[in-house]
């Protein structure tokens, strides 16, 4: 596990990836993929026709893209692939609302990916969100977290992120989803950066990601449906606020002080929350988007009356600006428990009293072991025991 005190937050520690053998297409943006072409000798054109069918007809393989010349083809299969990490094991929840990936990498590493499926709102549409995961295992320890627990390995590469997405719209393409409302949806609407791993942490891929997506010749996911999550890292948050990709901002926050965030959060060692918060406002400001405080609640540790009325006051400065998700923890967590209705409804009238905006997002998929580094965590100890 990496020691957190000696982490440059928004730099890439592109070294310790294993080079792929072929070009992996998913992590180039248009750009790239059609300087990447022409390098093959072939007309700027085909780059257009070769992200069409990636992301537009969501072509399994080179071979079903009968538009391009055979030799092409051939040529493609032998240079670059568009395959994305192998699955290794699949779990849908009994609501048939989650499912969840383990993925094998090129280099026997493994992450999570859940594809969630909610019905219409008040206040929107049915959506098809993926939590996606940006590095294998995390260096930052919390507490609460399973994917914490197994420590860093290392961050996932532009293509790795991007494949993990594609997967989910193959497979929507294949079997769209019919709403309760009928409304048939068969693409990805909204993406979440929250699986496993710290996305700001790898930075720079993490962007190029986010870019492909958003890319009009990619999948074309609008930046505003698209949310990073970060346990606080100051100087990557200062850093996106700079970026003319307008994405939505996340903060682990989980609890309403240092003293008690730094119980289940090493990172408050290293970035409080008043410096974070600070950053939010920058943020905030510069591109003037609300920011999101996730909060988990733990039963007994963070989700007494007077932790909420902490909470209101110390997000007072950015009510305007900021709502707050209220998280119970999922209930196969080992060591903590979720509160009770009643418990969470006190909670939250605490945090409307003091004018906080605010909502409770019921963890999904608990049959399944949603909560991210749980099924890679069941599988490993799966396969220590058979051995
Ligand atoms: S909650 Fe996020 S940052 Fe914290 S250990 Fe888990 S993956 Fe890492």
């Amino acid at each position: 596990m990496l020691d957190i005190t000696d982490t440059t937050e928004t730099t890439n520690e592109i070294a310790s990836e294993t080079p792929p053998a072929r070009t992996d297409l998913l992590g180039l943006t248009f750009t790239e993929m059609s300087e990447w072409v022409q390098g093959l000798g072939q007309p700027a054109f085909r780059a257009r026709q070769l992200a069409g069918w990636i992301y537009q007809s969501l072509a399994p393989d080179f071979a079903a893209m009968r538009t391009l010349p055979a030799a092409l083809r051939e040529q493609l299969q032998r240079t670059a692939t568009i395959e994305g990490p192998r699955v290794q094991a699949e779990l849908a929840a009994k609501d048939g609302r989650t499912r969840k990936l383990l993925l094998e990498l090129a280099d026997g590493r493994r992450i999570e990916t859940v594809l969630m499926l909610y019905p219409a709102t008040s206040e929107g549409r049915a959506r098809a969100t993926v939590c996606v995961s940006t590095q294998a295992g995390c260096a930052y320890g919390c507490t609460f977290c399973a994917t914490g627990q197994m420590g860093f390995d290392r961050h996932l590469s532009p293509g790795e992120i991007v494949a993990q997405v594609v997967y989910f719209a193959r497979e929507l393409r294949a079997r769209p989803w019919q709403a309760p409302d009928g409304q048939t949806i068969d693409h990805i609407t909204n993406l979440v950066f929250m699986g496993m791993g710290e996305p700001l942490h790898n930075y720079d891929n993490t962007l190029k990601a986010l870019r492909i997506l958003n890319m009009p010749e990619g999948l074309n996911i609008g930046a505003r449906h698209m949310t990073v999550s970060t346990v606080g890292l100051v100087p990557g948050i200062l850093r996106l606020a700079e970026e003319p990709l307008q994405v939505n901002l996340a903060i682990s926050l989980h609890a309403p002080n240092d003293a008690m965030r730094l119980r289940t959060m090493p990172v408050t060692r290293k970035y409080p929350i008043a410096a974070v918060l600070d950053a939010c406002r920058q943020y905030a400001a510069r591109t003037n988007r609300q920011v999101t405080f996730e909060y988990v609640l733990l039963a007994g540790v963070n989700d007494q009356p007077e932790h909420a009325r902490e909470l209101a006051t110390l997000l007072a400065p950015l009510r305007q600006l900021c709502h707050v998700n209220l998280i119970p923890v999922n209930a196969t967590s080992a060591s903590y428990r979720p509160p009770s209705g009643e418990t969470i409804r006190i909670f939250r009238d605490e945090l409307r009293a003091g004018g906080v905006s605010n909502s409770v997002r019921a963890e999904r998929g608990d049959d399944i072991a949603a909560a991210c580094g749980q099924l890679h965590t069941r599988e490993a100890r799966k396969h220590a025991a058979a051995e």
